[in-house]
């Protein structure tokens, strides 16, 4: 490749590996947040020049698989595979390596110069764990580079191997064998591919899904031309082997195979039986009894800090507006100038201002939550009953935050990261009863229902109902507009961390400026 084009980097990973970590460190405060095109999954990207090379990095969303299932796994393999990244900079979590090599295993396949970032080292460290790099590296194809995202090492040593990598434009050239029958079933149809001659994907990679029947996958096919006779075979290849093989967990059940196969011939020594800080602090976190009241309290400070605290600076900015109202008011003349500049321009961004104190403080909460590794736990605990009604653990802080105002509510939900479990979230919100409504309340109340005993049930009867409403409406969203199968809850419990400044700082920053636009 020419000496001095950009190369452009898709950073992936498992949630919690320390991408987004190993990305603040690269890119610094060179990077921006969006959405992709057409869906409402965050696009990450920044810049970073290094050895005189111009370095693009996407954050893609964090992901354990790359299935059709979720929106953001195929957001994740989609630019892979149509934004024709030049290198894949794979982060692993060295601790927790098995798990992470079962996305490595679906990456490869997708034939890219890769790069494995072993991050979480000194974790691994800490347990005991050693490896041999360059057995991994034979194993996977990949570059192998091992890092400590929290304290910025071995940054160098990966964007120099992956400017290498990417000049080499050697994809990994390992592939996970899928056995005797659908080996010589993924070579027919590639076999078939070829015949076709017009498919630009991997072909390997095409034919796989095609026997998995992914959907996407299957629709991109069919957009090429002269590609009938493909879909047809694998078709009739699912048909005849569908006795033999159960088709919907045959490929997976391979793929893990492999991750344990890297993992145990890359291991030179095994993680000692001890037992980590992080395990004495689940021991109380998650306790059977203690877990949920501890879960309650955190809840409550968090509301409390959110709406409580927010509050004042809430409230100097709308005193503040409405100064500055009352200022046009006696400046410009009675008539359209005038309501144009004062109910229209200083209301309404005031209006949107004043949330910004809340808006800061939430993802100031969230982001230490999610950092120190207590939100994993959090809707872990609450999961099973939030499952109950449709929706996933991590719906419960955005719905709690509705009780104090739906702004930072709706706003929070960009925590779930399944599109379905986020969109349903979103949609009961409203049945949160927020604080603003609470003097409408009671107004009403007290004129219906005179006796102070009755008004106050009523107000909490009609909170209550909202909760209730919520509970159903969940269910009927879930049912009908964003059916399907529920996302399993496969979120791994992170070990603890202390957050980083600079990534609470980032996360907030980030928030507040996608608020504000
Ligand atoms: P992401 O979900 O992959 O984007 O992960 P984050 O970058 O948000 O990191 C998750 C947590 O792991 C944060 O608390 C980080 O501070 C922490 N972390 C990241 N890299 C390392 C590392 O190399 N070692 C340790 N001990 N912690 C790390
Ligand atoms: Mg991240």
């Amino acid at each position: 490749m020419a000496e001095n084009r950009q190369i452009r980097i898709a950073l992936a990973g498992n949630p919690n590996c320390g991408k987004t970590t190993m990305f603040n460190n690269i890119t610094g405060a060179k990077q921006h947040v969006g959405n992709y095109a057409g869906v409402t999954v965050e696009k990450k990207e920044g810049h970073a020049n290094f050895n005189g090379r111009d370095l693009l990095f996407i954050d893609l969303p964090g992901t354990y698989s790359l299935t059709a299932r979720s929106l953001d796994e195929l957001v994740a393999r989609n630019v892979i595979v149509n934004d024709n990244p030049d290198v894949i900079v794979n982060v692993l979590d060295a601790s927790n390596l098995e798990r992470n090599l079962y996305l490595a295993a679906q990456l490869l396949e997708l034939e890219k110069p890769m790069v494995i970032a072993l991050n979480m080292s000194d974790v691994a460290e800490e347990m005991g764990i050693k490896y041999d790099f360059k057995k991994m590296a034979e194993l996977t194809g990949a570059t192998i580079v091992s890092t400590v995202g929290r304290t910025n090492i071995g940054t160098k040593e990966l964007l120099e191997a992956t400017i290498s990598v990417a000049a080499s434009q050697k994809a990994p050239g390992v592939t996970v064998n899928y056995g005797d029958l659908l080996e010589g079933k993924i070579a027919e149809l590639v076999a078939a591919l070829e015949e076709a001659g017009t498919v630009t994907y991997p072909l390997r990679w095409i034919a796989i899904k095609l026997l998995e029947n992914d959907p996407d996958v299957v629709e991109k096919v069919k957009g090429f031309a002269n590609t009938e006779a493909v879909l047809q075979k694998a078709a009739a290849i699912r048909e005849e082997i569908k006795d033999q093989v159960d088709l919907d967990i045959v490929f997976q059940e391979y793929r893990h195979r492999y991750a344990v196969e890297v993992y145990n011939q890359s291991l030179t020594q095994a993680p000692k039986e001890i037992e980590t800080r992080s395990d004495r602090y689940d021991k109380i976190l998650t306790h059977r009894i203690w877990g949920l009241p501890i879960f309650m309290i955190v809840m409550y400070l968090l509301f409390a800090f959110v709406n409580i605290v927010g509050g004042i600076p809430q409230g100097w900015i709308e005193d503040g507006f409405a100064a500055l109202q009352a200022y046009a008011v006696q400046n410009i003349p009675e008539g359209q100038l005038q309501s144009l500049v004062s109910d229209g321009i200083i209301a309404g961004v005031g209006a949107v201002l004043s949330f910004l104190p809340l808006i800061l403080l939430l993802f100031l909460g969230i982001s230490f939550l999610e950092d120190t590794g207590y939100m994993a736990r959090a809707a872990f605990v609450i999961d099973r009953v939030m499952r109950a009604c449709g929706l996933h653990g991590k719906s419960f802080i955005p719905l709690l935050l509705g009780f104090g105002c739906s702004v930072p509510s709706v706003m929070g939900a960009r925590i779930l990261d399944n599109y379905k479990d986020r969109m349903v979230t979103i949609l009961i919100t409203p049945f949160m009863t927020c604080s603003a409504r609470l003097p409408v309340y009671i107004l009403f109340a007290n004129a219906f229902f005179p006796n102070g005993w009755d008004s106050t049930l009523v107000v909490f009867s009609v909170y209550f109902l909202g909760i209730i409403f919520g509970v159903i409406f969940a269910k009927i969203f879930r049912k009908f507009i964003f059916s399907g199968e529920a996302e399993p809850f496969v979120m791994e419990l992170p070990p603890y961390h202390l957050p980083t400044l600079k990534a609470t700082w980032l996360h907030m920053y980030e928030r507040a400026k996608l608020y504000i636009i």
